[in-house]
């Protein structure tokens, strides 16, 4: 399959990409707000309110603002980022000053990126479904107080959507450094997005003591479920997602998900794509070395690599640098471009097929970490612009307690 970097359509088949409506919700997201408020008071659900299609006034509007912007590029992929805190008195490695995360959303919106809301673009790639070529969704994870306080009105005041994943228990005992369920309500009435970060923030790769697998899954779907009905108790938000505390799954967790129809994210650095893995999705994570401004501007342009072979498959390893072996589709890229890192240091390359696009990366490096991480990238052709993909291990075994 090729990988369709950036197609030009014609306006007339932008106007009726299901996308046309994040377009509603930039403008100040005035409009949006209201509309989410009113469902709100009527009992309604997000879902019903993102269901709904926009009157037909109001598409004629969009039809001209579509035809004045024309033409515009469609495309299989988008990126997902991921903060903590946006503070300068949290923990750096986790967090982006204002002044830094003002610089990334002027980034966004004086570049013209399609700032969609997590469910919609999830939604898209998921039923293969074209959206703008740039578009972006923005990710908080943990509830912390900085998102309210600092974070949420700056946002409204650029009018981007977002998501926040929270961790249910640290609200439901009012710890300090967390904001509030009625702080989360009021995101929720403002149209953000809150979805399901698990309970106590667990390792769900690991086993309590004298835990088997089998108990230590039903112990995790318990928990799961309860951080979701609380969830939905607050706020009446029901989204079908998960992000995966610390970024770490294994292949019982991703089972679980899919048990339950959910889909998972985690904290692994890429594009997200129609091939994606929904059960275990890439996201940018920002904070610490990594919130530098052209860091930003590269990572969310990125394009998804369509990957036919991940072997072997599962981020769980006892190995301080284990080989990976990697088929790449063919894609709008050159494979003699392409390049893998461990760490920061050049993998050894070794092509099993260039042809198929099968490659075999080792390193020489070892990692004593819990995680770590390989990188691959290759220009899109004629463009500034990088495919992505990473590889996350974590080097645990079920019932390791590090
Ligand atoms: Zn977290």
């Amino acid at each position: 399959m090729v990988v369709k970097a950036g197609i030009i359509v014609n306006v007339g088949a932008y106007r009726q990409a299901r996308s046309y409506r994040t377009a509603l919700a930039r403008p100040g997201s005035l409009l949006q707000n209201e509309t989410l408020n009113n469902a709100a008071r009527r009992g309604a659900s997000t879902k019903d309110f993102m269901n709904r299609r926009p009157t037909a006034t109001l598409n004629l509007l969009l039809g001209a603002l579509a035809i004045a912007c024309a033409p515009i590029q469609a495309a299989e992929h988008a990126t997902i980022t991921l903060y903590h805190h946006v503070s300068e008195s949290t923990p750096a490695s986790t967090s982006v000053a204002p002044a830094v995360f003002r610089q990334h959303l002027d980034h966004l919106r004086d570049e013209g990126f399609n700032v969609m809301p997590l469910p919609e673009l999830l939604e898209a790639l998921r039923e293969r479904r074209q959206i703008p070529d740039k578009s972006v969704a923005i990710t908080f994870d943990d509830g912390y107080s900085s998102i309210f306080d600092t974070a949420f009105p700056i946002l409204q005041e650029y009018g981007f959507p977002f998501t926040l994943f929270v961790n249910t228990q640290p609200l439901n005992d009012s710890m300090s450094g967390y904001m509030s369920w009625a702080q989360v309500k009021q995101m929720s009435d403002a149209g953000v997005t809150i979805a399901n970060h698990m309970e106590n923030h667990p390792h769900m790769v690991d086993a309590l003591p004298g835990e088997d697998m089998a108990a230590r899954d039903q112990r995790l779907r318990e928990e799961l479920l309860r951080a979701q009905e609380r969830i939905e108790a607050e706020t009446g938000q029901n989204h079908k997602f998960i992000a995966y505390p610390y970024g770490e799954y294994d292949p019982a967790n991703k089972a679980m998900l899919a048990d339950l129809g959910f889909m998972g994210i985690g904290q692994q650095s890429g594009a997200v794509g129609f091939d994606a893995d929904f059960l275990a999705l890439p996201r940018f994570p920002f904070g610490g070395s990594f919130t530098d401004l052209n860091d930003f501007k590269q990572k969310v342009q990125t394009l998804s690599f369509h990957l036919l072979k991940v072997d072997p498959e599962s981020q769980m390893t006892q190995e301080r640098n284990p080989s990976l072996t990697l088929q790449f589709a063919a894609g709008d890229f050159n494979f003699r471009q392409l390049a893998c890192y461990a760490g920061s240091q050049p993998m050894q390359m070794e092509w099993l097929d260039q042809e198929q696009g099968l490659l075999r990366v080792s390193t020489d490096q070892t990692f004593n970490s819990r995680r770590y991480r390989y990188l691959c990238t290759a220009p899109l052709r004629g463009s500034n612009r990088y495919f992505w993909y990473s590889k996350d291990w974590t080097r645990s075994t079920p019932t390791n307690q590090d």
